[in-house]
């Protein structure tokens, strides 16, 4: 692929949930874009109301993946209208994508985590729990978002591709808890990077290493780095933050951080304080 060729537009749904951080979520899809050229998201804001699917999977309940199937198959060529009505009202001139990819909060009832068909991907988020971190729920979303490009740009990875967790971005991982591996560090095998290549697609093993090492995150302490802005939409990576510590974990550290003699010194000045305790109380008595 030459550096002008168009990227692969995949238009992103979110059915937003209480507590999500759509900011956030947004924010680093996005920034994705600028870090590679074989892909593009672009976010859609549909009524949840104005599409059967969309009201289906806008829920945290179970839903069934026969009927969620049956009405992805024309979701696509729905939300194709939707945007250009839509566009030609406001007078805009690119059309739509021709992909699209709904992140919802619901569960399947299989409990399977994705549904792929007739250009639309489902990613059904409900299962996940704060337990599976690391990585954080935005991460997850992101490594997710990525499988998906890559299924719009290779017909042959479209389908479920080895059972053995490699650590492979393209990894089965039947449950949702076991797709850590793949999120946290995930790479492209020797067996999915030849089947790009198949698919002529030769550089796209390297873009997704790239945005899954997050390397180019930077640092939190930088506000001009996408971790940078993370932390001011106040939102924790586990990549460039690390697990936050529970109040305990944070004393037994500072304890040891601190040493002997800065705890001989707070017994010294705790000994002072009781003496001066006593000593107030017997002038007080006077
Ligand atoms: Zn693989």
């Amino acid at each position: 692929m030459t550096q002008d060729s168009e990227p692969c537009r995949v238009g992103v749904v979110i059915l937003p949930a209480r507590k999500m951080n759509l900011a956030a979520i947004q924010f680093l899809i996005l920034a994705m874009n600028k870090e590679q050229t074989l892909f593009q998201f672009e976010f859609y804001n549909f009524g949840t109301d104005t599409d059967p699917l969309l009201e289906l999977l806008d829920s945290r309940k179970t839903v069934g993946r026969k009927l969620t199937k049956r009405l992805m198959l024309d979701f696509v060529t729905r939300s194709q209208t939707r945007i250009r009505k839509r566009s030609d009202e406001l007078g805009l001139s690119e059309g739509p994508p021709d992909r699209f990819v709904i992140v919802s909060q619901c569960r399947f009832d299989d409990n399977f985590y994705t549904a792929r068909s007739g250009g639309v991907s489902v990613i059904a988020l409900g299962n996940w729990k704060r337990f599976m971190a690391p990585p954080s729920f935005v991460e997850f979303v992101q490594a997710l978002l990525v499988r998906e490009a890559i299924a719009a740009l290779c017909p042959s990875l479209r389908g479920s591709v080895h059972l053995g967790t490699k650590g492979c971005l393209l990894d089965f991982t039947e449950h949702l808890s076991d797709a850590r591996q793949k999120v946290l560090r995930g790479y492209v095998c020797h067996h999915c990077s030849s089947r790009m290549q198949e698919d002529e697609q030769p550089a796209l093993a390297d873009a997704v290493t790239h945005l899954l090492d997050r390397q180019w995150l930077g640092q939190p302490t930088d506000p001009r780095t996408p971790a940078g802005v993370m932390v001011s939409l106040r939102y924790d990576l586990f990549t460039a933050k690390g697990r936050q510590e529970t109040p305990k974990e944070a004393f037994l550290t500072a304890l040891r951080q601190e040493g002997a003699k800065q705890i001989t010194t707070g017994i010294g000045a705790l000994i002072l304080a009781v003496l001066f305790f006593f000593l107030g109380l017997k002038t007080g008595g006077r």
